[in-house]
């Protein structure tokens, strides 16, 4: 594999072109674990940015890419219509939460988010709230790394440095409770302050349910989100939940926002939604959503690409047929025992484990290179960032994995 290419020509996520972090070579992938270019093998300890939920290469979703990629590798979807879009639609039937049952289908999980809110102000303004056309946002969510993603997620670094692009939004404290400590109703009360002031501009609410993952790695309190949406109705504002983490049994619950038993008007999912194969993302919205809106305005070049739809229409079929609930009951009871001695760690200021998520919060982080190194010497791949080091391995991950995810979690927290 040509490097010297590599670090001449290639940007990497959240990286400098020109003083890049060092990268392994991925030469090839099966079941949880990536191989480098000269053999090395190493668990995923983090399903490639959490999406690869039953390992990598599932032989059926392979098949189905295969297949629909010799027969109709893509054609437009407006004016046209195709049959892996339509058994995607009737897979997500048996899914989704009841009631939203309208799937737009988006190219990333930052689109299915734009394509939400843009649901959301578009919903507002055909029922007769124009002036509704901001949202409602958690501290320490993430949303994406589109303009208007970025805008609803948390206001830290990012906002800074793009003032004036963003769209301005109205943030909320984070929910303090606990997802395992007892409601504490005072954590409510700066959403409820925030959307009795300014209900009037607000078309919907976004929220990661129970899970603020990417910018926080935070569990918190089911019943937040039974208040939330009791609050939404009362003010007529849309309820969004970003399930794009969270779905398909990530937390333990097929969406985290079965916790709470509480249904929003518009759902995002993605990630585990092709197995971890190909980009696709989908907005789904209820009727009530739906119906208002004369003409959606939004429609991407690639939108519902059959490749993308057979591999996700495979990948839901995986989903249904295995039993992921007791892989993932029995990935956090592990977690939860691998882990705990870390709270005797120095550098580990919080331990939280949730379904197959296992957060490290620390104080610090090692650098690019140390933690290449570990990832060698454990065979795991995992990637702190910020204040966390976390697994998020694929369900598939037997017990000795996880033990050896653990490990290398503890070696990365002790490195600094
Ligand atoms: N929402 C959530 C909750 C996410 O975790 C992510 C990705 N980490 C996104 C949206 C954005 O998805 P994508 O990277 O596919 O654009």
């Amino acid at each position: 594999m040509n490097l010297a290419t590599d670090r001449a020509n290639l940007w990497h996520p959240y990286a400098s072109a020109v003083k890049p972090p060092p990268v392994l070579d991925a030469a090839t992938a099966d079941g949880a674990w990536i191989v480098l270019d000269d053999g090395t093998r190493l668990i995923d300890g983090i399903s490639s940015w959490w999406c690869a939920a039953y390992g990598h290469a599932c032989p059926t979703v392979v098949q189905a890419i295969r297949e629909q990629a010799a027969k109709l590798p893509h054609v437009m979807f407006a004016g046209l219509t195709h049959e892996p879009a339509i058994r995607l639609a009737e897979r997500l039937n048996l899914v989704m939460p009841r009631g939203l049952n309208r799937y737009f289908y988006a190219d990333s999980g930052s689109i299915a988010v734009e394509c939400a809110m843009k649901m959301a102000i578009q919903y507002q303004a055909a029922t007769g709230h124009p002036g509704r056309r901001r949202i409602a946002v958690l501290k320490g969510g993430y949303h994406g790394d589109t303009v208007g993603a970025m805008s609803v997620s948390d206001p830290g670094g990012m906002h800074r440095i793009f003032r004036g692009l963003l769209p301005e939004q109205f943030f909320a404290d984070r929910p303090s409770c606990r997802f395992d400590a007892p409601w504490d109703e005072a954590s409510f009360a700066p959403m409820e302050s925030l959307l009795e002031e300014h209900a009037g501009e607000i078309a919907a609410v976004i929220a990661e349910p129970v899970f603020q993952g990417a910018n926080a790695m935070w569990f918190y309190h089911p019943e937040y989100l039974r208040k939330l949406r009791e609050a939404c109705d009362r003010h007529g504002v849309l309820l969004i939940f970003d399930e794009i983490a969270t779905g398909f049994g990530r937390t333990g619950r097929t969406f985290a926002s079965d916790y709470a038993g509480v249904l929003p008007d518009i759902m995002t999912v993605g990630k585990a939604l092709t197995a971890g194969s190909v980009s696709l993302a989908v907005a789904a919205a209820s009727d009530r959503v739906a119906e208002p809106i004369d003409v959606f305005l939004h429609g991407p070049t690639f939108m519902a690409n059959p490749i993308a739809c057979a591999a996700a229409a495979a990948s839901v079929e995986l989903f249904l047929s295995r039993d992921w609930g007791a892989e993932t009951a029995r990935i956090e009871r592990r977690l939860k025992t691998a882990l705990a001695p870390c709270r005797a760690c120095p550098n580990v200021k919080d331990v939280r484990v949730l379904g197959a998520v296992g957060v490290l919060e620390v104080e610090r982080i090692p650098d690019p290179e140390t933690t290449r190194k570990i990832a060698l010497e454990t065979g795991v791949w995992l990637r702190p960032y910020d204040r966390f080091v976390y697994t998020m391995p694929p369900f598939i991950t037997d017990d000795a994995g996880i033990d050896r995810i653990a490990e290398a979690m503890r070696a990365l927290a002790d490195a600094v």
